[in-house]
């Protein structure tokens, strides 16, 4: 197991400063450009990929690194640099995951590659569970795959919502009831080759904030996928299916379904996330602060003010602790045992929306303006306490583990 230390190794820094380098010289750069074009930005993740950042590679050498802290530190320094164009760049990843976690050799090996294409021709994958009716309430979730056995097929109707990259990507992950008697227990996940007649995309969302992330909604209308598309396979879902089946006969303990947990360990990722957006703005007021001058001198030198920004990094700080412990814990295959992923997912976007509003207000007029970076920064913060779970989720799972009481 790896001892726990707050000192990053000279590699890791290397990788970290490489990839600070791309965030601020290619990304903050087009950031306002691709916040209000709401589109794709197909150039920027195209340099990324040109350059290794954006690929498999990489991705999974960040995600398996046994320290824990080469994921969170790239998507802190990837986010500093700007959160709309970083979640183009990092989407990818959460249905890359999804394919990992589940996913048979030959699956990861076919479908992994081509959710992100080539430098010459990049592509990007989205991850669909979200629906109109099941979004915290994921057990209400109703888009069918039926198996067809005739001719080894599972077929797929429904309508997924709020897919990042949904209708855009080369490859979907969805997640769909196989089961509806079980709950959240009965679902499992499917691969959708790219130009499979049926999916299509619905409503493009026009955002408040993250605007150059592509997010829409996604129809089934009678998709039919080959039955090596689900993921894991027909015989592990059978036996899974069979134990939450035992389970819900005799009362047996409850066992957490596959895409849980999967957003459990996810969940510091989008904390660290979190963590970039609120150093970002922090830097940008503390600079502003020791320029901007009223009353004669400095406004920093007001302790309104210098209180304001110590807070701000006392939080952010405190914020890739609990980040960084959470990472580590799951590196090291200790279980949230007090729901340390939810935990660092909450403080983490709770202190982003803080800091980013506080930014704003530490610039003053200015900050109300989109020729300061703070603003588009205060706007795409709001994200983070409602995807991958809500703040009121996270507190939910954190009562309910520290309690073990069932709270509602
Ligand atoms: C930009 C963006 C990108 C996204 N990307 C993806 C993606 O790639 N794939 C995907 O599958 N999904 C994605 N999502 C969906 C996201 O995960 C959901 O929006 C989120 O889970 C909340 O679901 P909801 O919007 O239906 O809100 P609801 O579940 O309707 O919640 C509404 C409000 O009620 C509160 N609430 C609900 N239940 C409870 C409760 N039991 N106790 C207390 N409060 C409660 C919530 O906290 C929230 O404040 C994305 C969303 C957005 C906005």
């Amino acid at each position: 197991m790896a001892e726990i230390s707050f000192e990053l190794s000279d590699d890791q820094k290397e990788v970290r400063d490489w990839i600070h380098g791309f965030a601020a010289d290619v990304i903050r750069p087009a950031a306002a450009e691709w916040d209000e074009r709401e589109e794709t930005p197909w150039p920027i993740i195209q340099e990324a990929a040109k350059i290794g950042l954006y690929s498999l590679d990489f991705y999974a050498q960040q995600y398996f690194d046994p320290s824990g802290l080469g994921l969170p530190m790239t998507m802190e320094e990837l986010f500093w640099g700007d959160a709309g164009i970083a979640l183009s760049i990092v989407g990818t990843g959460l249905a890359a995951v999804g394919v990992l976690a589940n996913g048979t050799e030959e699956q990861i090996g076919t479908w992994i590659p081509q959710m992100y294409g080539d430098p010459d021709d990049v592509k990007v994958a989205a991850f669909c569970s979200s629906e109109p009716d099941a979004g915290s309430d994921v057990g209400s979730m109703r888009t069918r795959a039926v198996y067809d056995e005739a001719k080894d097929e599972w077929v797929l109707n429904g309508t997924k919502t709020w897919a990042t990259n949904g209708g855009i990507a080369n490859v979907h992950v969805v997640v769909a009831v196989v089961d509806p008697e079980l709950g959240s227990k009965g679902h499992a996940s499917f691969i959708i080759p790219p130009n499979t007649p049926g999916l299509s995309q619905g409503q493009k969302f026009k955002k408040h904030g993250i605007r150059a992330s592509h997010t829409a909604e996604v129809v089934l209308d009678q998709v039919r996928v080959p039955g090596s598309c689900l993921l894991g396979g027909k015989e592990k879902l059978d036996e899974r299916l069979a134990r939450a089946r035992e389970k819900a006969r005799t009362g047996g303990e409850r066992v957490k379904n596959a895409a849980m947990a999967t957003f459990e360990a996810s969940r510091p990722a989008v904390g660290a996330m979190a963590v970039g957006t609120a150093r970002a703005a922090y830097e940008v007021a503390l600079d502003y602060a020791r320029t901007r001058q009223q009353f004669g001198r400095p406004i920093i030198d007001n302790q309104g003010v210098a209180f304001q920004l110590a807070d701000m990094r006392t939080r952010i700080d405190a914020a890739r602790l609990l980040v960084w412990r959470a990472s580590w814990m799951a590196a090291n295959g200790k279980p949230f045992e007090s729901a340390e992923g939810s935990m660092s997912k909450l403080f983490a976007s709770e202190t982003a929306k803080q800091v980013t509003a506080q930014a704003v207000q530490i610039l003053g007029g200015n900050g109300f303006t989109r020729e300061y970076p703070v603003e588009r920064m205060h706007r795409d913060a709001a994200i983070y306490t409602i995807f991958e779970g809500t703040s009121e989720i996270q507190r939910l799972v954190i009562a309910r583990t520290v309690s073990g009481v069932q709270i509602r």
